[in-house]
């Protein structure tokens, strides 16, 4: 069963039987927490789109390992042509939901650990690119969700992992068996963790020798004994336990994130994928960033997609989609939005191979990509604002809309052009609400601050990359400056 419909997904998450928590209580069917049910609802549209002959060829393709037809989210790219409809698919992910879908953190995490593992075994004549291949055959068999998982705690961060008071600020390993590896730490912000079947763990950061126990990868399923999961509290959240839909915004959709207990772990060989190999640890966070930062320039410009067409219609609904500055502002929207999208098609089609035959972005336009990430959703969503108009924050609910008395007075007055329900222009300012203040605000501004590493982060691998002594030689040739 290569893939899974939407039915066999929400089954395969009943069977497990993972701990997670949300404000202070153990959630005892997480499958049907009206909290947790929009972000499911995301990731299933990955397995509902892979089963709809008009988007199969972005959402499917043939494995490399066993030449089955499988969903992209488990594909190792072997192409530009597949890192680019890596974006594309991102796009349209984003356009169908408006929320973040998680899926791509395992995708990326497994692309990155592919082509590291290979690169280990050649040089130090480890065996983790064979037991990785064991790993991925079995996701792609099973078309499970994978949770990539990188960021730790960290704790004073001025202070290595080794250095800090409490050494389980970084994940690490703190009991080699025979068998496996026992590991204590945890995981912050991992995006989908609840939605998923397995969690595949990295490094963090940069380990130096002092801090080899830190340098550890593997996977292991989300219900292995010790993990815990503390679900993420997103604004508004608790819209989603009303009766009416109108006041959440994205009546179906969402996505989430959890800090990611490890409380001695344990982890058998078979599913270690590094182990002390410091010297790897660099390398596989870089290749992991530059795959999240790609996707950036897919999936935020599908929910960019979703917000301009709510704010055309905003201006549509108030009876102002031909005056000219409010023409404008859409226009410079969509200018932003293409522009995000130019660099991760870009990164994509720059692409190049690895020594383990998948392939690779273009780093430093990856990293621009995220870059800009950072910057143009919050223009953006600042125009959002500016065309929805104030009552995006002063709207009375959807209770009062349907209360007997309150209910034609609101009807009466939120009016704006005469021919458009006024509960349809309420549910468009919801929505804006919703991507750019409300829990999807968590994946869509925030997020794209601070979601696949930070500003700084990225500015770090700009300079690494570009190469400034060429262009100086450059400028001297033109003026013959030996
Ligand atoms: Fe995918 Fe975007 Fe969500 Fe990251 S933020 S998991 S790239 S949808
Ligand atoms: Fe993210």
């Amino acid at each position: 069963m290569a893939l899974k419909s939407v039915e066999e997904y929400i089954e395969s998450l009943r069977k497990l039987n993972i701990e997670v928590y949300m404000f202070g209580k153990k959630i005892k069917n997480p499958v049907d927490n009206p909290i947790i049910k929009p972000s499911l609802n995301s990731v299933a549209m990955t397995y509902e789109l892979a089963q709809k002959d008009e988007y199969s060829h972005l959402m499917t393709t043939n494995s490399t390992v066993t030449g089955e037809k499988i969903n992209r989210f488990c594909h190792i790219h072997h192409s530009t042509d597949d890192l680019i409809k890596k974006v594309k698919m991102q796009r349209l992910m984003g356009q169908k939901t408006g929320a973040c879908f998680q899926r791509c953190v395992g995708m990326d995490a497994m692309n990155a650990v592919y082509s590291t593992t290979f690169d280990m075994d050649k040089e130090l004549g480890t065996d983790y690119h064979e037991r990785f291949l064991k790993f991925l055959e079995y996701v792609q068999k099973e078309d499970l969700v994978v949770d990539g998982a990188m960021t730790d705690p960290k704790g004073d961060r001025n202070l290595s992992p080794s250095q800090q008071t409490d050494p389980d600020l970084y994940l690490h390993v703190v009991e080699k068996r025979e068998d496996g590896i026992i590991v204590r730490g945890a995981k912050a912000h991992q995006t989908g963790i609840v939605n998923s079947h397995e969690v595949l763990v990295m490094p963090t950061c940069t380990m130096k020798k002092e801090d080899k126990e830190y340098a550890v990868a593997f996977s292991v399923p989300v219900d292995t004994q010790g993990i815990k999961m503390i679900y993420g509290r997103q604004s508004c959240d608790t819209r989603k336990l009303e009766a009416g839909t109108l006041d959440r915004g994205n009546p179906k959709f969402g996505g989430h994130e959890a800090l990611v207990i490890f409380d001695d772990v344990f982890v058998p060989n078979d599913r270690i994928f590094m182990c002390e190999e410091y010297e790897f640890s660099g390398v596989l966070v870089e290749r992991f960033a530059g795959f999240h930062r790609q996707s950036y320039g897919g999936c935020k410009v599908g929910v960019g997609d979703v917000l301009i067409g709510a704010t055309a219609l905003a201006a549509d609904y108030n009876g102002v989609p031909k005056v000219t500055h409010i023409k404008d502002k859409i226009i410079e929207m969509i200018h932003l939005n293409e522009t995000l999208y130019c660099a991760g098609i870009a990164c994509s089609c720059e692409g190049h191979p690895t020594p383990a035959g998948s392939y690779e972005i273009n780093m430093l336009l990856a990293n621009v990509c995220k870059q800009n990430v950072t910057r143009f959703p919050y223009e953006i969503a600042r125009l959002a604002e500016d065309i929805a108009g104030g009552l995006l924050v002063t709207m009375p609910s959807e209770e009062d809309f349907k209360d007997e008395v309150l209910g034609k007075y609101l009807d009466k007055y939120l009016k704006g052009k005469n021919e458009i329900p006024t509960l349809d222009r309420m549910k468009v300012l919801r929505l804006i609400e919703n991507i750019t203040l409300g829990t999807a605000a968590v994946g869509y501004r925030t997020e794209s601050m601070h979601g696949a590493g930070s500003p700084q982060a990225q500015r770090i691998m700009i300079s690494r990359q570009s190469s400034l002594e060429n262009k100086k030689q450059f400028a001297k040739d033109i003026l013959d400056i030996k």
